[in-house]
C-alpha cells in the first residue's frame, strides 16, 4: 500500500505571502492516480526544521514529494538537507549544467557562481530534465522510500509531474489503479429528494462512490470507481448505475454534465438529422433554448409560434375538424402541428407543444397539462405530461420534456 506525503518548502508559504497551490494540485493528481496522500506539511527555509520534517516523512511514508527550495539562492536548502538525511553527496549533473550554461548563453546573461547549485544532484539519484525551467526533478530512493524533489514554480512542477514523474510511477508499477467516473444527469427532481432516494446507496458505497452535484438546472450524480482498467471500472459502475436507475429512472435524462439541449443537438448532428418546432404553450421557448448554443443552425431550422387557434389553422394548417372535435389542447392537434411543421420546414423531425399554462382548467384539463408531438420518418408520437408550478415553470418543464422525447 502506498503512503504518500507532500512537503511544501518556503517561508513565504508560512507567512501567507503565497498560497500553497502546489500541494493542492499534487494531491488531486495523486488521488486520480490512486495514490493515498496521508500527510501534507509546510515548512520554512530553515535547516533544522526542514531536517526534522524530512526525517519524519522518511519514517512514516513510502513516497515523498517535496516542492520548492531547489533554486540557486542561499535560502534554498532542500538539496543540502536531503543529502545529509540520505547520508549521500551532492555532485554536478553534467547534462543539467550544460543546459543551464546554454540557456544563460542564449539569453546573453552572465552566470553567477551559485547557478551551478541548480545542477546539483544526489549521487545515484535519477534526474528528470526540466524542459520548461532550470531546476530538474530529482528522484532518490532512501531505505525503500521514494523521494521526488520538484521546483517550487507551479508551471515547472506541474510539467515535471505530468510529463515525467507520473509516467515513471506508472511504469514502475506503483500506480496500479486510477479513477474512472461517469456522470448521470437528472431533471425534475431536487438534489435533496434524489439524495434521499439514494441515501443508503450513497452511504454504503466505497468503490464506486456516489457524489451528487448540483447546478445548471439539472441534478447530477458522479459515480467514481478506482480500478485497474476501464473494463474493471465498468464492471463496478454498471451494477451501481442499474441500482440507481431502478429507483429514479423517470428523472434520468442522460450522461455527462452537459445541458440536455446540447446533448440533443449533438445527437441529431451525429445522425445528420434536422429539426423544426411548432410552439403554442412554450411560445418560442423551445427554439430559444436550442439556439442559445453555437452550432444550433446545423440542426435546427426554425419554429412557428402558433398561439391562437386561428394561427394553428391558418398558418400551421391544423384542420378545422381537429380543432372543433378535439380542441387545441389534444393529442390530434399536437400531432397535426408536428406533422404540418415538418412538411413546411422540410426537416427530418418536428416537435410541437400545446397545453395550458394558466391558472384555470381548459377543455377539462388541469393547468400544467401539455401535449408534446414528435414526428420522424412518417411516424408521429404524442406524449401527455402533467407539469407543476407557475406559468414559467410549466413552460420550462414542457421544453425539458420535449428534449427528453428527442433524446434517445
Ligand atoms: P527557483 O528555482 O525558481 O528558485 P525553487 O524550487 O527554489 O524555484 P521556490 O524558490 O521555493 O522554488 O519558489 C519559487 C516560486 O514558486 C515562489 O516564488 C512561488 O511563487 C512559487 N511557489 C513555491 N512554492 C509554491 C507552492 N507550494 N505553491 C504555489 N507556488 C509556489
Ligand atoms: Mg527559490
Amino acid at each position: 500500500e502506498t503512503r504518500c506525503e507532500i512537503i511544501s518548502v518556503g517561508t513565504e508559504l508560512l507567512l501567507g505571502q503565497i498560497t500553497d497551490t502546489n500541494s493542492a494540485w499534487l494531491s488531486e493528481k495523486l488521488a486520480d492516480a490512486g495514490i493515498n496522500v496521508f500527510f501534507k506539511q509546510t515548512v520554512g527555509d530553515n535547516y533544522n526544521r526542514l531536517f526534522s520534517v524530512f526525517e519524519k516523512a522518511q519514517s512514516r511514508s513510502n513516497i515523498v514529494f517535496v516542492t520548492g527550495g531547489l533554486g540557486p539562492t542561499d535560502d534554498d536548502l532542500t538539496r543540502d538537507v536531503a543529502a545529509s538525511l540520505f547520508n549521500t553527496n551532492l555532485e554536478i549533473d553534467e547534462d543539467t549544467f550544460d543546459t543551464i550554461k546554454s540557456i544563460f548563453k542564449k539569453n546573453n546573461k552572465h552566470m553567477t557562481d551559485n547557478n551551478h547549485k541548480q545542477a546539483l544532484k544526489f549521487t545515484n539519484s535519477i534526474v528528470f530534465n526540466n524542459e520548461v525551467g532550470l531546476a530538474p526533478c530529482l528522484h532518490y530512493i532512501h531505505k525503500g522510500v521514494w523521494w521526488f524533489f520538484l521546483p517550487g514554480v507551479p508551471r515547472e512542477m506541474k510539467w515535471l509531474v505530468e510529463q515525467k514523474v507520473l509516467p515513471y510511477l506508472n511504469e514502475s508499477g506503483l500506480i496500479t489503479h486510477q479513477l474512472y467516473s461517469r456522470i448521470l444527469t437528472f431533471n425534475n427532481i431536487g438534489e435533496s429528494t434524489l439524495e434521499t432516494e439514494l441515501q443508503d446507496l450513497i452511504r454504503e458505497q466505497t468503490n464506486p462512490t456516489i457524489a451528487p452535484l448540483a447546478g445548471n438546472g439539472y441534478v447530477r450524480l458522479r459515480l467514481t470507481s478506482l480500478a485497474q482498467s476501464k473494463e474493471e471500472a465498468d464492471d463496478l459502475l454498471n451494477p451501481l448505475e442499474k441500482k440507481i436507475l431502478n429507483r429514479v429512472k423517470q428523472y434520468f435524462v442522460g450522461y455527462g454534465d452537459l445541458p440536455l439541449e446540447i446533448q440533443v443537438l449533438e445527437q441529431l448532428k451525429n445522425k445528420h438529422l434536422n429539426l423544426s418546432s411548432c410552439e403554442s404553450i412554450t411560445g418560442g421557448l423551445f427554439a430559444s433554448t436550442i439556439i442559445q448554443h453555437s452550432g444550433a443552425s446545423n440542426v435546427f431550422n426554425g419554429s412557428i409560434v402558433s398561439y391562437t387557434d386561428e394561427v394553428k389553422k391558418e398558418i400551421v394548417g391544423v384542420s378545422e375538424d381537429i380543432l372543433e372535435t378535439h380542441g387545441a389542447i389534444s393529442e390530434p392537434c399536437a400531432k397535426a402541428m408536428a406533422e404540418n411543421c415538418r412538411n413546411k420546414f422540410k426537416t427530418d423531425l418536428a416537435i410541437s407543444f400545446t397545453g395550458i399554462a394558466g391558472t384555470d382548467p381548459v377543455q377539462g384539463f388541469a393547468p400544467g397539462t401539455v401535449f408534446i408531438g414528435v414526428t420522424i420518418n412518417n411516424e408521429t408520437i404524442c406524449k401527455k405530461v402533467e407539469l407543476k408550478g407557475d406559468r414559467n415553470a410549466i413552460r420550462e418543464g414542457a421544453v425539458t420534456e420535449g428534449l427528453k422525447l428527442l433524446y434517445s
